[in-house]
């Protein structure tokens, strides 16, 4: 499984699983991006460690390359 906030991939037996009251069930691969998602509210893209930050710049790469 994933990290739900910066997408890396967590070996089992590590990392930690958030279930909301809402049913919604986050994995987070250390109390980082736990903290980071739920206590700080971060999103994802727009923080700079994690994958998903970095797919978000080269999608943007790429619209820019198509539009020349
Ligand atoms: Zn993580």
């Amino acid at each position: 499984m994933k990290c739900t906030f910066c997408g890396k991939e967590i070996l089992d037996g590590t990392g930690t699983i958030y279930a909301k009251k809402d049913g919604t069930t986050y994995y987070f691969c250390t109390r980082k991006c736990k903290t980071n998602m739920l206590t700080k509210k971060y999103r994802a893209h727009k923080t700079k460690w994690t994958n998903e930050y970095h797919l978000e710049k080269q999608r943007h790469m790429k619209k820019k390359m198509q539009k020349k």
